[in-house]
């Protein structure tokens, strides 16, 4: 490097400031994550929320209500992700910017950390499901969409009666299990089998979904997907086809209509999250599933979930660190990723 450069380096930054980048996205980006006062607050301040959005006591007015629902009533196996929203919440350092969409979701969309759904119990599984329904019901008849953390599984099924009462939505299903079992020890409410009621209650359309990165050995669970038409990515199909193949046949499968997303971290490798109640070695890596979510950019996303995180088999927090990114990214979608993809960038 000759002089001359050096000093010109020295004249723009010996006394640069953080928020000091010329480019017009990254100033834009900057101005909306600066605060009032000039600072931001440091991320391990303050009484943590989803994404260190504000936290509201109701959701009326929102774009986006993210929401707890600390119940596991539903496992077949490990119990504990009634733990998950707490071990979400307390992740830091999750965005605001996010650098696929070159956009800060939260300054492009009312969203605030709602808190929990409340339950009338802890030891009812089916008056749970009641009362998430309820709960959901009212956020969508107010047009606000719904974000949650389970959870079990079993919690995507009463959100999607509420979601898809007036039509059937589609959906974009990540999961080591499809999910499309019958009843399990007398109960058709488990975490095994949310999409096969979410079918046959018609609030779900099979041929508008596509679950990605099934394994493990439950394939005579699974045949209610494949006769129903759901679009079944096993994770052999996945590693050859690779991301952006499986990302395009996502995009076709779903089309222009309403979409859930429903991530079950199980459907990444217990390598990478191990705190999960229901581990099958072999699955996605966090790379993976981050440019598959980011490649759906556009889609008509109506609400999205992460489930099944059950941080006290992961002393390492790695499986709550990737749940909240997989949050972030599912709250990027639903505000800037569509934005995004409408301008073409
Ligand atoms: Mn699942
Ligand atoms: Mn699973």
């Amino acid at each position: 490097m000759d002089k001359a450069k050096l000093e010109a380096l020295r004249a723009r930054y010996v006394n640069g400031d953080v928020f000091d980048a010329t480019d017009p996205v990254l100033r834009r980006a900057a101005a909306d994550i600066e605060g009032p006062d000039g600072q931001r607050r440091a991320p391990y301040a303050g009484i943590p929320t989803f994404l260190d959005l504000p936290s509201a006591n109701d959701a009326t007015g929102l774009d986006v209500a993210v929401i707890g629902v600390p119940m596991d009533l539903g496992v077949s196996n490990r119990p504990g992700a009634r733990f998950g929203p707490r071990a979400v919440r307390t992740i830091e350092r999750i965005g605001p910017y996010h650098p696929a969409f070159k956009a800060v979701p939260m300054a492009a969309a009312r969203a605030a950390d709602v808190g929990d759904v409340p339950f009338r119990s802890r030891y009812s599984l089916e008056q749970s499901l009641e009362d998430i329904e309820r709960y959901y019901a009212a956020l969508h008849a107010n047009a606000v969409r719904p974000l949650s953390v389970g959870g079990d599984h079993s919690i995507t099924y009463p959100i999607l009666k509420a979601l898809g009462r007036n039509a059937p939505v589609g959906l974009v299903h990540l999961d080591a299990h499809c999910d499309t079992m019958g009843a399990y020890d007398g109960s058709k409410f488990h975490h095994g089998g949310p999409f096969r009621l979410a079918v046959l209650d018609g609030v779900l359309d099979p041929e508008r979904t596509i679950q990605i990165g099934i394994r493990g050995s439950s394939n005579m669970f699974w045949e209610f997907s494949h006769v129903s038409g759901m679009t079944v990515v096993y994770m052999d199909e996945f590693t050859q086809a690779g991301v952006a193949a499986i990302a395009a046949r996502a995009r076709t499968v779903v089309g222009d209509g309403p979409v859930y997303v429903s991530v079950d971290v199980d459907g990444f490798d217990p390598a990478f999250a191990p705190g999960t109640g229901t581990p099958e070695v072999g699955g996605l890596t966090p790379r993976e599933g981050l440019s598959l979510l980011r490649a759906l950019g556009g889609l008509d996303i109506i609400g999205a979930d992460v489930v099944e995180v059950a941080p006290q088999y992961d002393p390492t927090t790695n499986t709550a660190q990737l749940a909240a990114q997989l949050l972030f990214e599912e709250f990027a979608l639903m505000t800037v990723g569509r934005r995004a993809q409408a301008k073409g960038t």
